[in-house]
C-alpha cells in the first residue's frame, strides 16, 4: 500500500493545497494498492506560474542544449524500466508482453526527439523572408491511463525539443506508474519549472489548464467526448490544441491474403493492450466468401490465448483498468447480442478462475452491420467485430463509414494492391500486413480521431508557432 502525497512543481516535490484523496484499485484483484492525494485549481495555477516563469530562460536555449536535456532525461529514465514495467503491470494490468514494449517505446521518445531536433531548422527562408519557429508557450498535457508513461515522455520530449515548459496531468488512475516516472525525470537535473505534474481530477485541475490563459497549448490524448471538452473550453484564450482521440478502425482483409498469417494478426490487433488501445483494429472487414473460413481460423485463434495474469509471460489479454471500464464492455457485449449480432467466441461475464479482477472473455461477433453501435462507438476492450464484404469497394464504403479516422489495416498477397486500398482508407495511419509503428512519422486522426499530429517533425511543429521576418 503506497501513498502518493505529493504533486510536483518548479523542480520539488510539494505537499497539494487539494485534501481529496483517491484509491488506488489493483485491476487483477481489486484489492487497494495506494491512495493518492489529488491537486485542485490553486495547485494547477502554482505550476502553471511555475511553468510560465521557466519559459522565457528555456524557450531562448540552443538545440546543442535540448539535445543534452534529452540525453539526461533518457538515461534517467532507462535506469527505471524494470520498475516501470513492474508498476504499469501492478496499477494498470498491463500484459508483461505489452508492458515491456510500451516502456521500451516510452524511453525511446527521447531518442527520437533528439533525432527530430538534430535535422530541424528552427529557421528558413521562404519566399524572401525569413522564418523563425518560436516555442508556443508553455502547455498543458492531459494524458490518459491506457499508456500513462508513454504518453507523458511522447509529449514530454516533443515539448523539450520545442523550447516550451509543461504542466503534466496525467489519469489520477495511474498516479504509482507516473511517481516511478517523475522520479526518474527529477533525477535527470533540468532546470526548476520545465516540467510540472499535478495529479487531479480531470474536470479540476484539466479544465483549469483548458482555461487558463498563459496556457498556450493542450496537447491531449483520451476520449473523443473529453477532447470536445477541451476544444470547446480552450477556444475562448484561442489555444492551440492537439487532440489524440478515440477510433474504430477497421482491417481489410483481401481474398489474397495468407489467413494463416492475417488472422492472428487481425486478432492481435484487435486485442493489443487488452483492447484498450486507441489504435485497436476492432472491425475486420472480410470477403463474403471467405467468412466460413475466417470464421473458424478467429474462433481457434482466440480460444487459444492466454487471458489472465498480467505478469505472467504468456499472458495475452489482461484485466480492463477499473471496474466502470469493464461494465463499459459488458454493456457492450451485451449489446451486440441484443443488436442481433451473432456471437462467435466470449459474450458476458468473467472467464472462468478469474473472478476477483476486471477481466473479459474475449469476444468475437460476426454478421455484424456497420451501423450497429458495437461496429460504431469506441468498446476499447476485447471485443472485435466481423463485417462481411461483396467486393472492394463495398470494404472501402463500410471502412470510411465511421465518424473516426485513427488507424486502418490491410492484409493481401500483394502489395501493390494493399497499397490501393491503404490509399482510399481515410485515417492517420495505415498498415499494411501486419501491427507496425514507426516513431518517426506522423500519428494522429482524420474526422473525430483528432485534430493534429504527434511524433517526429509534424509533432514538434505543433510546439511552435512560425513568425516570418520580412526584410
Ligand atoms: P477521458 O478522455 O475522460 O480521460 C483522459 C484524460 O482527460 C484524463 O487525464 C482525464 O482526467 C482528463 N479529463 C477528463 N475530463 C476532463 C476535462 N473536462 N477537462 C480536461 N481534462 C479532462 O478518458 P476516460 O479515462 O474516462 O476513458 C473513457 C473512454 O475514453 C474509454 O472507455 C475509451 O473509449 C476512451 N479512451 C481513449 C483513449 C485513447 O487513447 N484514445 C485513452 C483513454 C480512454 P480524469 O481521469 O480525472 O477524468
Amino acid at each position: 500500500m503506497k501513498t502518493i502525497d505529493k504533486i510536483y512543481i518548479n523542480g520539488a516535490f510539494i505537499t497539494p493545497q487539494g485534501t481529496d484523496t483517491f484509491e488506488l484499485i489493483s485491476p487483477t484483484t481489486n484489492m487497494v494498492i495506494g491512495k493518492v492525494r489529488l491537486g485542485n485549481e490553486e495547485d494547477t495555477r502554482n505550476a502553471i506560474a511555475a511553468a510560465k516563469a521557466a519559459l522565457p530562460a528555456f524557450s531562448k536555449t540552443s538545440k546543442e542544449e535540448r539535445i543534452q536535456y534529452l540525453r539526461q532525461l533518457q538515461e534517467a529514465v532507462a535506469k527505471k524500466k524494470e520498475e516501470m514495467i513492474k508498476v504499469m503491470i501492478a496499477e494498470y494490468g498491463g500484459t508483461l508482453q505489452f508492458s515491456r514494449i510500451s516502456i521500451q517505446f516510452a524511453i525511446g521518445n527521447f531518442s527520437e526527439a533528439i533525432k527530430t531536433l538534430q535535422d530541424f531548422e528552427f529557421e528558413r527562408i521562404v519566399g524572401s523572408s525569413k522564418v523563425r519557429l518560436e516555442p508556443v508557450g508553455v502547455a498543458g498535457v492531459i494524458t490518459p491511463w491506457n499508456a500513462n508513461i508513454g504518453f507523458i515522455t511522447g509529449k514530454l520530449a516533443t515539448a523539450i525539443a520545442a523550447g516550451v515548459t509543461t504542466v503534466i496531468k496525467p489519469s489520477e488512475m495511474s498516479a504509482l506508474q507516473t511517481q516511478v516516472l517523475l522520479e526518474a525525470l527529477h533525477e535527470a537535473g533540468l532546470p526548476a519549472g520545465v516540467f510540472n505534474i499535478v495529479n487531479g481530477l480531470g474536470h479540476v485541475v484539466g479544465a483549469e489548464l483548458t482555461r487558463h490563459p498563459d496556457i498556450a497549448k493542450i496537447s491531449f490524448t483520451g476520449s473523443t467526448v473529453t477532447g470536445k471538452t477541451i476544444a470547446r473550453g480552450a477556444v475562448d484564450t484561442m489555444k492551440r490544441v492537439t487532440l489524440e482521440l478515440g477510433g474504430k478502425s477497421p482491417n481489410i482483409l483481401l481474398d489474397d491474403a495468407d489467413l494463416t498469417k492475417a488472422i492472428p494478426l487481425a486478432v492481435a490487433a484487435a486485442y493489443t493492450n487488452s483492447g484498450q488501445a486507441c489504435i485497436a483494429a476492432t472491425r475486420l472487414l472480410v470477403p463474403e466468401k471467405l467468412l466460413n473460413e475466417v470464421k473458424t481460423l478467429v474462433k481457434t485463434t482466440v480460444e487459444q490465448l492466454k487471458v489472465g495474469d498480467p505478469a505472467q509471460e504468456d499472458t495475452v489479454v489482461g484485466p480492463m483498468v477499473s471496474k466502470k471500464q469493464w461494465e463499459r464492455v459488458q454493456s457492450y457485449i451485451k449489446l451486440g447480442l441484443e443488436e442481433g449480432a451473432e456471437l462467435l467466441v466470449g459474450g458476458v461475464g468473467q472467464p472462468a478462475g478469474l473472478e476477483a479482477g476486471n477481466f473479459v472473455k474475449p469476444t468475437v461477433f460476426v454478421n455484424v452491420r456497420n451501423d450497429m453501435r458495437i461496429a460504431r462507438e469506441e468498446i476499447f476492450g476485447p471485443v472485435l467485430s466481423i463485417i462481411s464484404y461483396k467486393n472492394e469497394e463495398e470494404a472501402l464504403q463500410i471502412a470510411n463509414d465511421t465518424d473516426y479516422g485513427l488507424s486502418g489495416y490491410v492484409s493481401s498477397g500483394s502489395e501493390e494492391r494493399a497499397l490501393k486500398i491503404a490509399a482510399q482508407i481515410n485515417a492517420g495511419r495505415v498498415m499494411v500486413n501486419g501491427f507496425k509503428h514507426d516513431p518517426q512519422a506522423p500519428f494522429g486522426g482524420f474526422k473525430q480521431s483528432g485534430i493534429g499530429r504527434e511524433f517526429g517533425v509534424y509533432g514538434l511543429q505543433t510546439f511552435l508557432e512560425p513568425k516570418t521576418i520580412l526584410l
